[in-house]
């Protein structure tokens, strides 16, 4: 007989606390004869939409609940659990009532429920007296019987019957204790006790990897005798049998009614977590208008402003896009993504012109959503969206926070949400996590988590791509029987990049969380969830080039008055490519790590930045072919297809160009065409589609059937091979590669300035500078040192060049900043000197400002001013006594000793500058060459990763013209006075072969620095 129910569990959306999942519970569960079961994570409802889908699918029933935080009134500084259900979708939409309300109002460490709120929220839930955490059982503990007793009374009188009291079987004494004293109020009080087992793991011989995952979550150590340890090791998927059995020693009938309470309350629980549709509508629609009247309206208005108004097939197209729009439903769509780009234009947030393949929407353009015109480029509304299909504006933000406030201030705060992601245990992290928790050493954890290949989804597809990691698995049985135990599990929420949904009374139809310090709600489903439940997702994505422009354009506009308008740039200016001709990419948007291609490439015009932005990825068009081409190798495409193949030299590189075959030879229409061809995942077979082609462009249109042929096989490889790319996005990004470009080419030093400001000031930002330093060397454009006066935490350009950033000066915080702010400006060191408060700019601030040239502009001798300031700082004995003997030498190698040191870098005068080397690029291609630089870094590695190969290294140098990367091979890395004179800091001449922006090395000498071994080099 199954009378039994669990009510009380967890799965693995407890984060780093429940670790089953949700299917195998249902699994065993039924494998007992249970039909249902709760879910009650902690403080988190995030994992019922997937179990009630499971549920459905494998003929059983979940109970909708949580174990809430609460607030306990015995103990302040303690948060408690509380155990509520919900009976049906009136109880459902009060556990998410009370969540959201205890994350926006009740934070304390956790979002809290308490009495108050159960009362006002009452309506339809279940409430349970709870684990040994709840206050109830807590004031049991203490001794406090009286007052467990009140607490009782208080939810009794609110939730009458559906008040129970919890007793679980587990072998925790305190459990005990408080069994027999809740079971004593129970019966005093007339309230009905269920029995539970607060369920954390599936089986009985999980609570190992458990404690493991306990130890995890308090990045404890599992030979730490202090990490906090559950107690007991009873919280399995218990049979009722199993149940009965654990409370041996207690009263029969009582157990017995415990136990068949459980279903009592499960028959009486059913909510559903309910699929609606939630688009939501424009805010501000005036009377009399519509969604479709209102976005008719500013069509009208952008075509005359952009002149296609009289343009009678053009608006045709207009029509058309505009019937699909809103017979789809997303007039409105369209108007909350045009307010939105509108706000943020207004407010001078840069915007991208949209990934994806939104820029082929006439309206979009038309309504300053995009600005690219579509017809001019043959970018298509239907790649973009057609009947039966969701459109999506993926688009890109300099101040992506600014457009979710936006939203929050026209749909309400409560409305505006965004999304929830779930970091799981992927083979790789779990690997390292338990192994970390086992205390394994560093490197043989990464060389077992090397194994793993990359992105792969789970450990046995990993075995079957790495079978060496099954020696592992071999070698360490037990710790490799908790990772696998552990695998898929929940490590950690993040938020989606850039995903809100808008809709009213979110609180009452999804679990939400808060952000307190975005002041943001987030949706507590995952996306894909959130879609199939109806919700829309907006992309209000951040890109990391987008602050950058905005930087430029704020440097010239306070340095020069000029307001640039980006929309308005000319975008054919041939300055411009002579530029990006020449390889000088660093920076620009998507071709700076592309100098070789686009050197190859020569771009001469916007169509060229469009081609090379999709031939740039991997397996799109075909490079060589398109080169060779270029270069006048002779081509023929058959005539009609001229149009939209000619700017790709006749090869096929774009989606878009087989939907116009099929479009312009065929005479399909282009949302049949991206049905049946770009989604055709199997085109190669597709025997009746190739038919139907050949048939309707040879018999219907008149094509030659020669011809016909080869086409059908041209789109056939592009779809089969995946090598067509969306020309939309390529022709967006190409709009922001230009847009740098065009201001690195006029605003040289607005744009190094921006770009160095943008680096972090770790290991990598800071070779980035010096790279981008001998850069600005080499356009004579200056790097001063930072100012006291007028440096902050950017880079900021001058009439003598761009002054270095002041936060990045060595033991400068940020309370000095704050301090040095509030004196500017200081006309003087002097002045400096004496109104400085020692609390904020101590003695080691005060000498490293000096070192770095922030008092240049009053006295550039850095070592006079240091000498100043250390008399300053002596007692008139010393001073009278003469200690003075120090002398302070001032010359270019002190101050280039000074500023590495206090900077990380040279500004004013490069090491190498005594040297005159030449750049790389002065040699030819795979000659030999002699490059001059200081080390920075030093890789060494087995080739291909094999242990048994002697090792070989690269190695980072800092040359007067920007970081090169040597190859040293084996053979020479194996000679000791070359590992020696690569020694970090060491200042070496190079012999080797140029390899692109490489150096084969064949030879190294030492400049100046270490040079432990044989002396020969030195001299
Ligand atoms: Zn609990
Ligand atoms: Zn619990």
């Amino acid at each position: 007989m199954n009378e039994f129910v669990h009510l009380h569990l967890h799965t693995i959306h407890s984060p780093l606390d429940g670790m089953a999942k949700i299917k195998e519970l249902i699994l065993k569960a039924k494998s007992m004869g249970q039909a249902s079961f709760a879910i009650t994570d902690h403080g988190n409802m995030s994992g019922l939409y997937q179990a009630q889908k499971l549920a459905d699918e494998l003929d059983f029933k979940i109970i909708n609940g949580c174990e809430f935080y609460y607030e306990r009134l015995d103990e302040e500084k303690k948060n408690g659990h509380l155990l509520v259900l919900a009976k049906n979708n009136i109880g459902l939409r009060n556990l998410f009532r009370l969540q959201h309300e205890a994350c926006t109002t009740n934070f304390y460490k956790k979002p809290r429920v308490n009495f108050e709120m159960l009362k006002k929220h009452s309506e339809g839930l279940v409430v349970t007296s709870t684990c040994l955490a709840s206050e109830f059982n807590q004031r049991l503990l203490k001794g406090d019987t009286q007052g467990a007793i009140e607490w009782a009374r208080k939810y009794q009188e609110v939730f009458h019957d559906d008040f129970y009291i919890e007793i679980q079987p587990n072998s925790m004494a305190e459990q005990h204790l408080v069994n027999k004293s809740a079971i004593r109020i129970a019966k005093q009080l007339n309230i009905s006790i269920i029995a539970t087992n607060d369920v954390h793991y599936a089986n009985q011989e999980d609570a190992y990897a458990h404690e493991v995952l306990f130890a995890m979550q308090f990045k404890k150590k599992m030979s730490d005798p202090d990490r906090f340890k559950i107690g007991t090791d009873d919280f399995w998927l218990k049979s009722e049998t199993e149940m009965r059995d654990s409370f041996q020693g207690m009263d029969e009938a009582i157990i017995n009614e415990a136990l068949s309470t459980t279903k009592e309350i499960a028959d009486k629980c059913d909510s559903r977590i309910e699929k609606g549709k939630y688009l939501p509508k424009f805010y501000n629609i005036p009377d009399g208008e519509t969604e479709r009247s209102l976005l008719a309206k500013e069509i009208k208005v952008g075509s005359k402003v952009k002149g296609f108004n009289k343009n009678k097939s053009y608006m045709k197209d207009v029509q058309h896009e505009l019937n699909v729009v809103d017979g789809e439903g997303y007039s409105g769509y369209f108007l909350i993504v045009q307010d939105y780009v509108a706000e943020a234009k207004k407010n001078g947030v840069v915007v991208g012109d949209g990934r994806g393949s939104g820029a082929g929407s006439k309206i979009a353009y038309l309504t300053d959503i995009t600005e690219i015109e579509p017809s001019e480029f043959d970018l298509l509304f239907e790649r973009f969206m057609a009947v039966g299909r969701i459109p999506d504006f993926d688009v890109d933000f300099s101040d992506q926070m600014s457009v979710f406030r936006d939203l929050q201030s026209k749909y309400g705060k409560d409305n505006v949400a965004r999304i929830i992601t779930f970091g799981k245990l992927t083979p790789r992290s779990v690997i390292r996590k338990v192994l970390t928790t086992f205390e394994f050493n560093m490197s043989e954890i990464i060389a077992i988590t090397k194994l793993v290949p990359d992105l792969c989804p789970t450990l046995e597809r990993a075995y079957i791509l790495e079978p060496q990691l099954l020696k592992y698995k071999e070698r360490y049985p037990n710790e490799w029987k908790v990772i696998e135990r552990l695998e898929g599990g929940i490590a950690h929420e993040g938020t989606h990049a850039g995903g809100a949904i808008i809709c009213p009374g979110l609180r009452d139809i999804l679990p939400l969380k808060y952000d307190r310090k975005e002041d943001m709600l987030i949706a507590c489903f995952d996306k894909k969830i959130l879609e199939e439940l109806g919700h829309y997702k907006f992309d209000v994505l951040g890109l990391e080039t987008l602050p950058i422009i905005r930087r430029i354009l704020d440097s010239i506009e306070y340095s020069t008055g000029e307001k640039i308008k980006l929309s308005e740039i000319n975008y054919e200016d041939q300055e411009v490519y002579d530029m990006l001709c020449k390889g000088d990419v660093s920076g620009v948007f998507q071709l700076s790590a592309q100098a070789t291609k686009v050197i190859e490439q020569q771009p001469r015009n916007f169509r060229d930045l469009i081609a090379i932005n999709a031939l740039i990825r991997p397996g799109v068009g075909d490079w060589d072919e398109y080169l060779a081409r270029r270069q006048g190798k002779p081509w023929s495409v058959y005539e009609p297809r001229m149009p939209y193949m000619k700017e790709t030299v006749g090869t096929m590189t774009y989606q878009e160009q087989y939907l116009l075959d099929a479009h312009v030879l065929a005479g399909w229409g282009i949302a049949y065409a991206d049905q049946h061809i770009r989604k055709n995942k199997d085109i190669r077979n597709d025997a009746e589609l190739a038919t139907k082609f050949m048939y309707d462009a040879v018999e219907m249109n008149g094509h030659p059937h020669q011809e016909m042929t080869k086409v059908w096989l041209e789109i056939m490889d592009a779809v089969d091979g995946g090598y067509g790319f969306n020309k939309s996005h390529s022709a967006s990004y190409g709009r922001t590669s230009y847009q740098t470009a065009y201001l690195k080419c006029k605003y040289p030093e607005h744009f190094y300035a921006s770009l160095m400001s943008g680096e972090k000031t770790d290991g990598d930002g800071q070779n980035a500078i010096a790279g981008y330093i001998a850069e600005c060397k080499q356009r004579n454009i200056k790097i001063l040192p930072p100012h006291i006066n007028n440096s902050g935490e950017y880079f900021v350009v001058n009439d003598n060049g761009i002054n270095y950033r002041i936060t990045t000066i060595k033991h400068v915080g940020d309370s000095a900043i704050k301090h040095i702010n509030e004196l500017r400006p200081m006309a003087s060191f002097d002045e400096f000197m004496e109104r400085r408060e020692k609390k904020y700019i101590k003695k080691n601030v005060m000498m490293n400002l000096i070192k770095a040239g922030t008092f240049d502009f009053d006295n550039p001798n850095r070592a006079e001013l240091l000498w100043k300031f250390d008399m300053s700082q002596r007692t008139k004995t010393q001073v009278k006594e003469n200690h003075l003997c120090e002398t302070y030498i001032w010359d270019d190698e002190v101050k280039c000793k000074w500023e590495k040191e206090v900077l990380g870098m040279y500004l004013s005068v490069h090491p190498m500058e005594r040297y005159g080397f030449q750049p790389l690029d002065y040699y030819k291609e795979g000659h030999s060459c002699v490059q001059g630089g200081e080390v920075v870094t030093v890789h060494e590695f087995h080739p291909q990763k094999n242990t048994k190969k002697p090792k070989m290294a690269f190695i980072q140098v800092n040359t007067l013209y920007g970081m090169i990367k040597l190859v040293v091979f084996a053979s020479i890395w194996a000679r000791l006075s070359i590992q020696e004179a690569f020694t970090i800091n060491n200042l070496v001449l190079i012999k080797g072969k140029r390899s692109n922006n490489d150096v084969l090395v064949d030879g190294v000498e030492v400049l100046k620095g270490e040079s432990r071994g044989e002396e020969e080099s030195t001299s």
